[in-house]
């Protein structure tokens, strides 16, 4: 441990997250939880953190976190950052994820979500994030692969909040909802700035937030 005085461990606790109605009493999924090492980080990961920028891109704010390692074979992030606010919409809680998802996400946010939002995209306020890096299997199911949650590779985002005190949900304006255009045109528009896009209508498993994560299949993105 090189820095016994700072090396809080921090339980991630965003378990319940991706898709909440994972079977429970899957007692793996306890057993996957990775543990978070946060502390000061050393020069080196910092190099590219300048004031209000990351990963090289000026819309990124957060902070280099050090290295996270797991005991469960797949997970982990070599060089993970913590985004806290993207194009100026703050996440509901920071993110960590590698810098090719937070430039993703940053992508998604001034590419796909702001002009699927026209006018009202100068009025977000907020993201909901219920889950980003969590060593766990694909859908908690025990026995599967490890998700890209579990390798800083995802962010799930399940509602936009506005400055009047809307908040669009994908629970509840995906259908019959003023936003529903918007909210299918940013998720369409998603496919190939990520490899991987989820959300209602995919599986059944993502009916009340967007999934999104940068694993990169030889055929293309896998859209749904
Ligand atoms: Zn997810």
């Amino acid at each position: 441990m090189k820095h016994p005085l700072v090396a809080i461990l921090a339980t991630v606790t965003a378990v319940a997250a991706c898709s909440s109605g994972g079977p429970r009493g899957d007692s793996n999924v306890g057993r996957l939880i990775g543990r978070v090492v946060p502390f000061m980080g050393d020069t080196a990961s910092r190099a590219s953190h300048s004031a209000g920028q990351l990963c090289g891109v000026a819309g990124l704010q957060g902070k280099p976190v050090a290295p996270i390692t797991s005991a469960t074979n797949g997970c982990g992030v070599a060089a993970p950052v913590q985004v806290t606010h993207v194009d100026g919409v703050k996440l509901s809680q920071p993110a960590t994820l590698d810098c090719p998802t937070a430039t993703a996400l940053h992508r998604w946010v001034t590419e796909a979500m702001r002009p699927a939002l026209g006018r009202a995209s100068a009025s977000v306020t907020e993201l909901r994030v219920p889950a980003h890096y969590v060593c766990r299997t694909r859908n908690h199911r025990a026995g599967a692969r490890i998700s890209e949650h579990g390798k800083g590779r995802a962010i799930d985002i399940s509602a936009i909040l506005l400055a009047n005190g809307e908040t669009i949900t994908v629970a509840g304006d995906w259908s019959d909802s003023k936003y529903s255009r918007a909210l299918r045109e940013m998720h369409t528009n998603a496919c190939g700035i990520f490899g991987t896009t989820l959300g209602p209508g995919s599986d059944g498993m993502h009916e009340n937030h967007f999934h999104y994560d940068t694993a990169q299949y030889r055929g293309g993105p896998y859209c749904r």
